[in-house]
């Protein structure tokens, strides 16, 4: 079984290889199944986790007595708040349950800031000549939509294992008043897995900024959502940006997307008590309360935090095998091959896969002409535009085992064959 480095290849050898993978890639092809790894979306068995729900809640009254079927409440059931608060690491006072959605929250305050800005900014952020963002790369590709769709401009930083190039993020965010905030995954990130240090967090929580009001979007989506025992912990961002003299930078979102249900759970957003206080504000103008039939039947679910943990447990349990099949089918096919190179991530949704420079979008396009579809090439970066053509998302949770073997072997049959193009070429 020769595993050689494609690159110590004679192009004899590498033709060779290519026939044999041509061959593998048609008759994938010719079996006409279709194959999706595109979208961090749970599987039918993970949402099965919590059919519990459908009979829920049994009461109509929350702990104060509130009906929880009429109007009202728009910072969310306390309840339900105390619960995730444990789990967020964060004050219930700070801490708004809202609807189904943390990506909404995160339009709303972007939204708030460019119409009416935060309590510290001089003025709407409209109303400056330009407004950026930093975005750490390669990451969220809704993030980016979303910025890119309200006309604010993105300029990048590369993600560490540690999180954010912390040097990188400090002298952009020092030399320019037009740069008002970041995205940071904070746990777990879209798509790398890296998780943010409490050193990284500490600086992005102290460090000088030209715009009095930058904001740091911490978008805790994979908090809770460990692949491993070892339950890595945020850094407690809220505290560390109020202890350095900047209470408002920090807003931190969650939701309960991958705990409960994709589409009919509960998001969270936390803050300052003033900026949490202005994000009330402006929504109480469009909403008269949350939801809280559904925040209810959430905390009758779950009991307590310790309810929500041992829920999470259960998702390990299916998700785990998942990425330990990702992770063995391409060591088999593509190590020692140095053509690429993925992570076994501790948690979230993703693996992140590198191939060689300038062959990304080819194997994207070769695992579509077999059936497979992967997450566009350079959708994890803004505007679609990965210089170097180089990184692939892959979402293992959705398939079903079988489908993710057959995925996976076709992904790396893809890699190496695209690796072959490009290295002919180049003799
Ligand atoms: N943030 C991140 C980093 C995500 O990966 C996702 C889901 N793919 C979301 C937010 C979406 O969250 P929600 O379902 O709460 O809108």
């Amino acid at each position: 079984n020769d595993a050689r480095p494609l690159p110590d290849l004679s192009v004899e050898e590498l033709d060779s290889l290519a026939t044999g993978l041509r061959d593998a890639h048609a008759a994938q092809a010719a079996k006409g199944v279709t194959l999706d790894v595109t979208r961090g979306k749970p599987s039918a068995a993970q949402l099965d986790l919590a059919d519990a729900m459908l009979s829920l809640p049994r009461s109509t009254t929350d702990r104060s007595g509130t009906d929880v079927r009429n109007y009202g409440g728009l910072d969310g059931l306390a309840e339900l708040r105390e619960i995730f608060a444990e789990l967020l690491g964060v004050d219930v006072d700070q801490l708004i349950a809202g609807g189904n959605s943390s990506l909404t929250m995160m339009r709303d305050v972007l939204v708030d800031l460019l119409f009416f800005g935060a309590i510290d900014s001089p003025r709407p952020w409209v109303q400056e000549e330009k407004v950026t963002f930093i975005c750490p790369v390669p990451g969220y590709d809704r993030h980016f939509g979303l910025l890119e769709d309200l006309g604010i401009e993105m300029v990048t930083v590369p993600m560490t294992p540690d999180g954010p190039d912390v040097d990188a993020v400090a002298r952009i965010a020092a030399s320019d008043p037009s740069v008002k905030g970041m995205w940071i995954v904070p746990t777990y990130a879209n798509p790398t897995g890296a998780t943010c240090t409490q050193e990284v967090a500490s600086r992005l929580a102290a460090m000088e900024t030209a715009a009095p009001d930058f904001k740091i979007l911490w978008d805790n989506a994979y908090a809770i959502h460990h692949l491993t025992e070892a339950e890595t912990k945020s850094a407690d961002i809220l505290s560390l940006a109020s202890s350095a003299g900047n209470p408002h930078r920090a807003v931190m979102f969650a939701s309960t997307s991958k705990v409960t249900w994709a589409g009919a759970g509960v998001a969270f957003l936390a803050s300052s008590p003033q900026q949490v206080t202005w994000y009330l504000t402006h929504l109480g103008k469009g909403s008269i309360g949350p939801d809280k039939v559904n925040q209810l039947r959430h905390v009758e679910f779950f009991g307590d935090a310790d309810g929500v943990r041992a829920h999470m447990d259960r998702h390990r349990e299916i998700l785990a095998p998942k990425f330990a099949e990702v992770d063995r089918v391409l060591a088999e096919r593509l190590g020692g091959r140095a053509v690429a190179t993925w992570n076994a991530p501790a948690g979230g949704y993703f693996v992140n896969l590198d191939v060689l420079p300038s062959t990304a979008s080819r194997v994207v396009a070769l695992a579509k002409e077999a059936g497979l579809s992967l997450t566009p090439a350079g959708a994890s970066f803004p505007y679609g535009d990965d210089p170097d053509d180089t990184n692939i998302r892959l979402a293992p949770t959705m398939p079903p085992m079988e489908e993710l073997t057959e995925a996976m072997e076709t992904v790396a049959t893809c890699v190496l064959l695209a690796a072959t193009e490009k290295l002919t070429a180049r003799d």
